[in-house]
């Protein structure tokens, strides 16, 4: 799988500039593992006028059947062979997406430390992709990319050169040429739609593709003509998460939402919880452990600080002991999105009585939170910087006071088990830190010590013998007594008020 980026420069603007844009010297040539191959990064040319970057992924073809998801185009029954002998090593796939978001990954989200006026700035790109799998061929190809501003040069390529009368292949070769783009703008665009032209992506596909479709599309999706192709494609035509996203880009254009087609949706989606045989994904196991312990710690009044959407208020709507339901979220657009996905404009009184959202930072105190049963933080402290967290803690253990927290992060230990996670790399753009189950613990047992909780901790998901599980739970309950599994934090009270 090879794809090329080239651009031109002057000598006060030179080319080779995209090595600082890249993150990558053009000097070296770079080979980064990946769980299904190696990825390369290598300059074939570098001067002030013209630089290219080429990447090449040296797809291990053993390596991806033996991770089960070598299932091969189509995953037909019968082919043991194919999924050994296939286009995978060759053809620019979604694999090669993930590549490009892993290795380029700062030049994706336009961030250059040591030049940062730099991403921002357009500058004339050519990217070049010798073998493209197209479903829909050369004329969805240009529908895809001409309205982003680019200019397509597609060719099919024939199935066979010797008989023409065989006709055209699925693949295309590809160039695409741009003055009036950025770099980080290119890559997004690349990371989206690449995928969605293979059509067939090599990973199960989980509600949290629903976010990077949002991140990478941001700027360009919401107004593409083809924005429901692209969104079901990319999404593997999974109903229930076309829908998120759609909703999401709904929101973002601020157009009104056609409740015709959302209940059409909405039935497809049943229609395909009946027939879809599939993995619980984690997200929902995460919120079944939750509620399960906060139905064993006999709350009723709860908290779900930093709620995001809004899932799991949703899920404790459902049960009438959960008496009252606050949200928080610092995200206004994320509340945005929970409030729509409660209905809480359309929702009966006794309903609405017992559910609000309010917007507010965890890293400061708020008279608000206090009194409550119950808070759950599920996939928060690894949002916020590490030097922020004590105010976090104090805000939620010191100030607010529940009776019992219940704390939820990825055990990054586990990261190996991921087959779309390459080597070394968190499983969020966003977070800022993964603990493994030590660190996790030290921390939690030093927060119950200091603020006079027990804490327990419970696995969620498949816990691994060797890695444990992907989520780490603690439970904390004020006034039980700890038993330390560590004995190498210190008791730092001033600390934590200072905070
Ligand atoms: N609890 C949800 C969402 C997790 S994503 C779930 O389990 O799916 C993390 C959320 O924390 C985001 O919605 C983000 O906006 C929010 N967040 C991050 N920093 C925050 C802060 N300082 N105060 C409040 N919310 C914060």
């Amino acid at each position: 799988m090879f794809l090329t980026i080239s651009t031109t420069g002057t000598p006060e603007r030179p080319a080779t500039d995209l090595g600082f844009l890249l993150h990558k010297h053009p000097d070296n040539a770079q080979a980064f593992s990946t769980s299904y191959g190696t990825a390369h990064v290598l300059y074939p040319e570098a001067s002030a006028e013209r630089c290219t970057a080429a990447l090449l992924l040296e797809v291990d073809a053993v390596a991806l059947v033996r991770r089960g998801k070598g299932k091969g185009r189509g995953g037909a029954p019968d082919a043991a062979l194919a999924q050994y002998v296939n286009d995978r090593p060759y053809a620019a796939s979604s694999l090669l997406a993930v590549a490009l978001s892993a290795v380029f990954s700062s030049a994706m989200k336009g961030a250059c430390r040591a030049r940062p006026e730099l991403p921002e700035a357009v500058r004339p790109l050519r990217i070049e992709i010798p073998a493209l799998p197209a479903r829909g061929g050369p004329d969805l190809v240009r529908g895809l990319f001409e309205p982003l501003g680019w200019t397509v040069t597609v060719d099919a390529v024939p199935l066979d050169t010797e008989f023409p009368e065989w006709g055209d292949s699925r693949y295309v070769r590809l160039a695409l040429e741009s003055e009036a783009l950025t770099l980080a703008q290119a890559l997004r665009h690349l990371y989206v739609l690449l995928p969605v032209l293979d059509d067939a992506k090599h990973y199960w596909v989980a509600s949290d593709e629903v976010d990077k479709l949002l991140r990478a599309g941001e700027g360009w999706l919401p107004d593409h003509p083809e924005h429901k192709l692209i969104t079901s494609r990319y999404l593997s035509r999974r109903w229930s998460l076309t829908r998120q996203a759609m909703e999401a880009l709904e929101l973002v254009r601020l157009a009104e939402a056609d409740d015709s087609e959302v209940e059409e949706i909405d039935n497809a989606v049943e229609a395909e919880s009946e027939t879809e045989e599939k993995p619980t994904p984690l997200a929902v196991q995460r919120r079944d452990a939750i509620i399960e312990a906060l139905r064993a710690a006999g709350a009723g009044r709860v908290l779900d600080l930093g709620c995001g959407q809004g899932q799991l208020v949703q899920a404790l709507l459902k049960d009438p002991r959960f008496t009252e339901i606050v949200g928080v979220d610092v995200s206004v657009r994320a509340l945005t999105i929970a409030s729509r996905r409660l209905k809480l404009d359309r929702m009966g009184e006794r309903q609405a009585s017992r559910v609000s959202l309010v917007q507010g930072s965890l890293a400061y105190t708020d008279k608000r939170l206090k009194g409550y049963d119950a808070a759950v933080l599920s996939e928060v402290i690894e949002h916020l910087d590490l030097p922020r967290l004590p105010a976090l803690e104090y805000a939620v253990f010191g100030s607010a006071r529940p009776r019992t927290v219940l704390v939820t992060t990825p055990n990054v230990e586990y990261n190996v088990r991921w087959e779309s996670l390459p080597a070394g790399h968190v499983r969020h753009g966003d977070h800022r830190f993964e603990w493994t189950r030590a660190e996790f613990r030290a921390w939690a047992d030093a927060v119950a010590e200091r603020h006079g909780y027990g804490v327990e901790f419970v696995p969620v998901g498949p816990d691994d013998p060797e890695v444990g599980p992907p989520t780490q739970m603690a439970v904390f309950t004020m006034g039980t007594t700890n038993t330390p599994t560590t004995n190498t934090h210190t008791t730092n009270e001033k600390e934590a008020k200072a905070a």
